[in-house]
């Protein structure tokens, strides 16, 4: 059994902000920022793309919820919704999660950098990413 679903099964102590029949949202135990939380399925899957769709529904409807209530309730100025995909993009737990990151000022705890890798051929890139 995966570590989210330890704790969705009450062997792993959790600080619960939201609960319902399908979702379980927890604190960050690492709290990148004051109100870090986690919105995971109950359902085991191991990321967004190998999980089923009303399982991703019900994760990213609790979370458009929760992020309007986490950022009204920290007083936020906004707030990052995250999902890593895979090892390479960062994922460390392999059971399905967003990320909601309140967001205070620019000098938060975490960096969010869009740079630019070198001069892309959109149409070849559109084609790739078309499956052309
Ligand atoms: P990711 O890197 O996207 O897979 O995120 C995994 C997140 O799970 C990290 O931000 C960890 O701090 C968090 N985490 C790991 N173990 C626990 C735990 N027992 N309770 C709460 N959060 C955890
Ligand atoms: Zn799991």
């Amino acid at each position: 059994m995966c570590i989210f679903c330890k704790i969705i099964a009450g062997e792993i102590p959790s600080k619960k902000v939201y609960e319902d029949e399908n979702v379980l949202a927890i604190l960050d135990i690492s709290q990148v920022t004051f109100g870090h939380t986690l919105v995971m399925p109950k359902k085991h899957a191991d990321n967004i793309i190998q999980a089923d769709e009303e399982t991703v529904k019900n994760c990213i409807s609790a979370a458009k919820k929760l992020a309007a209530q986490i950022t009204a309730n920290t007083g936020a100025a906004g707030c990052n919704i995250l999902n890593n995909c895979g090892e390479a993009a960062g994922q460390t737990v392999n059971h399905l999660h967003f990320h909601i990151i309140p967001r205070y000022s620019d000098n938060d705890s975490i960096v969010i950098k869009f740079g630019e890798s070198e001069k892309q051929d959109l149409d070849k890139v559109l084609k790739t990413v078309r499956g052309e």
